[in-house]
């Protein structure tokens, strides 16, 4: 189980962004998000690609980060550019546990540094939770992400050319 925590998202100023770590989340291998601030929307966005693209993926918006954190069972990472580097960071942690990986938004509180099993950096230079989600799953993984399979109503084919696109109400024909 691998799960995304983000914290001191801002409807106003976040709501792309914030949408953008949840799809990345649940296209690269984790089972769901949690975010801090209650936000409806993105849970409507996230909702209807799940209803069409398929999988499992949650999310809930609103939770309290400390109980969260307090009631996980398994490894701990947040990602910050201050962090350790991915390299590292593989070498002691276990692959088989459960993962919560917080992601921040705004300055991230200093208690966060403090309770992570671990501080992780994509490289040590300032970039996006976004691109520091997926390269981090991605590794994490060990890119078994690209076996997912997903049973949407929409399935893409992959094709150098154009989109091949197989939905569920085609096979009803
Ligand atoms: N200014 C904020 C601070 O000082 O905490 C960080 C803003 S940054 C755009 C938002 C989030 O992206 C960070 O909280 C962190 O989770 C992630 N992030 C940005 N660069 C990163 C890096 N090089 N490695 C890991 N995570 C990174």
């Amino acid at each position: 189980m691998i799960s995304v925590l983000r914290i001191g998202h801002r409807p106003y100023r976040d709501k792309r962004i914030t949408t953008h770590v949840a799809l990345v989340a649940r296209a690269f291998g984790a089972d769901s998000i949690f975010i801090d601030t209650h936000d409806d929307k993105i849970e409507e966005t996230v909702h209807s690609v799940c209803n069409r693209f398929g999988g499992n993926f949650s999310i809930q918006t609103g939770v309290s980060p400390m109980k969260i954190i307090k009631k996980w069972e398994g490894s701990i990472v947040h990602l910050t550019m201050y962090g350790e580097t991915v390299k590292e960071s593989l070498k002691v942690l276990d692959t088989k546990k459960d993962l919560l990986l917080i992601v921040g938004a705004e300055k991230v509180p200093p208690q966060f540094y403090d309770i992570a099993d671990i501080n992780v950096a994509v490289g040590n230079q300032p970039h996006s939770e976004v691109a520091a989600v997926a390269i981090f799953l991605d590794r994490f993984t060990n890119q078994s992400w690209e076996h997912d399979q997903f049973d949407g109503e929409m399935t893409i084919i992959p094709s150098k050319h154009g989109k091949k696109v197989i939905s569920t109400d085609d096979n009803k024909k």
